[in-house]
């Protein structure tokens, strides 16, 4: 459930019609809804509340936004980081360091060592030798870092070949049938300690059961390595869980995936860690467009939008959908193919679409789209960086400003062998 509805017949962000928004901002625009926030985080929390011990980091991955990440933080979530820069933005929406789990398959040295320094939670190793390194790092510092080892479960998620990261060919993890041996060698080292294991084998998921095969092997995994003697006291079971970015597509609710994580996990003993993203402000976002020109096409019109695949990448990259709705539908409809003005055929949102029937001016909103959006916005084709705004009952603040072009050329330069 979300909190972007209509009433009398405009679209609204909890109290405010979204054509304030437009006014005051311009589009496009991200308008993130804070009250759809706060009820996810909760849904989430509550479907997890009968297990014994938890620690939920947001994936910082699928929306940076410091406000978006302070609404998190006052509801007592951590971070899951892939990089330094996701660090410092998780310590300064106030998480402390304890609550950060830093995954992702290519950190630096350098990024490691600033981990360490800030007193990370948990560093997730996704190979020997960054364990390795991890480990001499840590003590050449005089610190330990608690760590666990990241296991590719081969296990086919069943989802977007771009977000499956849970099978043999994909490059996260180290194999499940090595992690033994592997586990055994850094757990020697000086400078780590090894707590246990993590997994995550890709996003959007709407079918439980290879999660459940997954957490199985890891549970298989857990014993193994306790008879050979390790003390494991925790297991990330990473993040996930798809969201309807089609209406009538329903994904497992958290409750469901409460419930199996439950049974999959009966007796393990461990501290269970969850880095869900996408299910959290998928939902809480919608992206703010105007119509530009609808443009007559050969078997039916293109709706062009002043958003494009800089502001919103998923369609061009994933084939993603997502539902258009006009912020003031007058009843009627059209058949429609849906664009931005990017020079690329591939910067269309929808091909032959059935919508709500739109003209020049009029404006519309890209739905679900929280996670992965702004995040993944550039400024292609000299395009100003899309802002972003939070909504909070009947008042709403820019949290992300437009960054203009102006702004990008400042920040280049012509070097003097050009000038003469
Ligand atoms: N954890 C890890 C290691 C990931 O790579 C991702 C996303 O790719 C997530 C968590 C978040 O996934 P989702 O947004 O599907 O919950």
């Amino acid at each position: 459930m979300d909190h972007f509805a209509y009433r009398s017949g405009i679209l609204h962000a909890e109290d405010v019609p979204l054509e304030r928004i437009a006014q005051a901002v311009g589009t496009p625009v991200y308008v993130y809804s804070r009250a759809t926030l706060e009820r996810h985080a909760r849904v989430f929390r509550e479907a997890l509340a009968g297990l014994p011990r938890t620690h939920i980091a947001f994936a910082i991955k699928a929306n940076p936004n410091l406000a978006v990440l302070k609404v998190l933080q006052r509801e007592g979530y951590g971070a899951d980081i892939v990089s330094v820069g996701e660090m410092k933005r998780a310590l300064a929406a106030g998480m402390p360091a304890r609550d950060i789990v830093f995954s992702g398959v290519g950190k630096t040295r350098e990024e490691l060592a600033a981990a360490i320094e800030a007193g990370i939670g948990q560093v997730n190793i996704e190979l020997e030798e960054e364990g390795a390194a991890l480990a001499q790092i840590a003590h050449a510092m005089g610190r330990r870092v608690d760590a666990v080892l990241r296991v590719n479960p081969d296990v086919d998620p069943g989802t977007h070949a771009k977000i499956s990261t849970g099978m043999k060919e994909n490059k996260f993890g180290v194999p499940i049938d090595e992690a033994g041996a592997i586990f055994a060698r850094l757990a020697a080292l000086p400078g780590l300690a090894m707590r246990g294991v993590a997994l995550h084998i890709g996003s959007q998921l709407f079918d439980l059961a290879p999660l459940e095969a997954a957490y199985g092997r890891i549970g298989a995994l857990v014993a193994d390595l306790r008879a050979a003697g390790h003390a494991i006291d925790r297991v990330d079971l990473g993040g996930g869980l798809g969201v309807p970015y089609e209406r009538h597509k329903v994904p497992p609710s958290p409750a469901d995936y409460g419930e199996m994580v439950a049974r999959a996990t009966r007796g393990w003993d461990v501290t269970l860690y969850f880095e869900p993203g996408r299910v959290i402000v998928g939902n809480a976002g919608v992206l703010l467009t105007r119509v530009i020109w609808v443009k007559p096409g050969v078997a039916r019109p293109w709706v062009i939008v002043d958003a494009a695949m800089n502001d919103l990448a998923r369609p061009a990259m994933y084939d993603a959908w997502h539902d258009f709705e006009a912020v003031a539908p007058n009843g009627a409809q059209m058949e429609a193919n849906i664009a931005g003005p990017v020079c690329e055929s591939g910067d269309t949102f929808a091909k032959a679409r059935r919508i709500d029937a739109v003209a020049s001016g009029d404006l519309a909103v890209f739905r679900t789209a929280g996670a992965y959006g702004a995040t993944m916005a550039s400024t292609y084709n000299s395009r100003p960086l899309v802002p972003e705004v939070m909504v909070d009952g009947d008042r709403f603040a820019v949290v992300a400003d437009r960054v203009l072009p102006e702004t990008l050329i400042a920040a280049e330069r012509v070097p003097d062998f050009l000038e003469d």
